[in-house]
């Protein structure tokens, strides 16, 4: 069998991950220049920052293997199980959350090593094109994204079911780390942030940088100019901390950051199909899940 996955974000590749485990021929095709999606580390400075997915969170066996054989190579480390709410600032236990000392993406591109991946390229409208002869064509994205590409009826409205947020990234660079014990937050009631976190207690170099995610009302009013809401989320987080002015401010936009949850796994129509994480909570494992069901589905001949 022969199959074309479409986007290199974690739904993408472990579906290409465990089709190939499957025995089938597998191209994947990503748009960006490097893979992972949201799994998103970026260099500032010559330092990477997770900009993205902000941990991971594992209670599913199969995932809670595949970040087991993350820890084992020294990939992945559990992060914390606590982290701070406000209003209040009271610490609130949870599962534990995951991250990765070499920044969140580097388990994509573990995912990635030894895949057919085209980088740089995007792919326009389905059919793949006319010299391209695969048995099907998996898009491993948000639906609004699948929906550039004009695909059939059942993928259109699996896609037009799902609903966006946006998000803005602020990554805040300090002159030193003077917010004590702080690991995570959770923000309510907020008009600008929704989390912060401590991403050099989370990465392990103890770096003096935050990085927080905006509401998606914050974003909304400023995706056309994401600068823009830098220092207004640099204010935000002073004043809840109690810090001064960051020395470095720098933002990414994403415009389809977070889907309301729905539940599927993924949707087909014909040779099409569409996962990713609107197919479940909006989280890595999800996507994880939701890539590899589309690829044992495809192995067994379901439809
Ligand atoms: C700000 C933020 C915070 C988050 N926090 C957390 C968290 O703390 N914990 C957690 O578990 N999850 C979190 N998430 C969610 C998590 O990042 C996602 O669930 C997961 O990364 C989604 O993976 P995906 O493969 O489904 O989609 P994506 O990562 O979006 O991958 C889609 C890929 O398709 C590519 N693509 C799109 N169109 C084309 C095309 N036409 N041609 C070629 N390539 C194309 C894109 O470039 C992209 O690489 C967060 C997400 C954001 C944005």
């Amino acid at each position: 069998m022969d199959v074309v996955v479409v986007g290199a974000g974690i739904a993408g590749l472990s579906c290409a991950r465990a089709l190939v485990d499957g025995g089938a021929r597998v191209r994947v095709v990503e748009r960006g220049r490097v893979v992972g999606g949201r799994l998103a580390s970026k260099r500032y400075d010559g330092r990477y920052a997770d900009i993205g997915a902000a941990y991971l969170v594992a209670d599913d066996p199969a995932f809670e293997a595949q970040v087991a054989s993350w820890e084992s190579r020294g990939l992945a480390r559990p992060w914390t199980d606590t982290l701070r709410v406000y209003p209040g600032g009271a610490p609130s236990s949870g599962p534990v959350r995951w991250a990765a000392p070499g920044g969140l993406r580097s388990l994509a591109s573990d995912l990635a090593d030894g895949l057919d991946i085209a980088l740089n390229t995007s792919l326009d409208a389905l059919p793949v094109n006319a010299n391209v002869d695969a048995d099907a064509v998996v898009l491993a994205m948000p639906g609004p994204q699948a929906l550039r590409l004009n695909p059939p009826p059942g993928i259109v409205a699996a896609a037009t079911a799902q609903t966006w947020h946006p998000v803005i990234a602020a990554v805040l660079t300090y002159p030193s780390r003077a917010w004590g014990d702080l690991r995570g937050a959770f923000v309510n009631e907020h008009p600008v942030l929704a989390t912060v976190c401590d991403d050099g207690d989370r990465r392990g170099d103890r770096a003096p940088v935050l990085v927080a995610h905006s509401t998606a009302t914050l974003a909304a009013a400023h995706l056309d100019s994401p600068a823009t809401a830098g220092p207004i989320i640099a204010d935000a987080v002073g004043e809840l901390l109690g810090l001064p002015a960051p020395a470095r401010i720098d933002v990414h936009r994403w415009t389809y950051a977070q889907p309301e949850p729905r539940s599927g796994g993924y949707a087909v129509d014909g040779d099409v199909w569409l996962c990713g994480d609107a197919f479940g909570r909006p989280r890595v494992q999800t996507a994880w899940l939701s890539g590899r069901a589309t690829a044992q589905a495809l192995l067994g001949g379901a439809r």
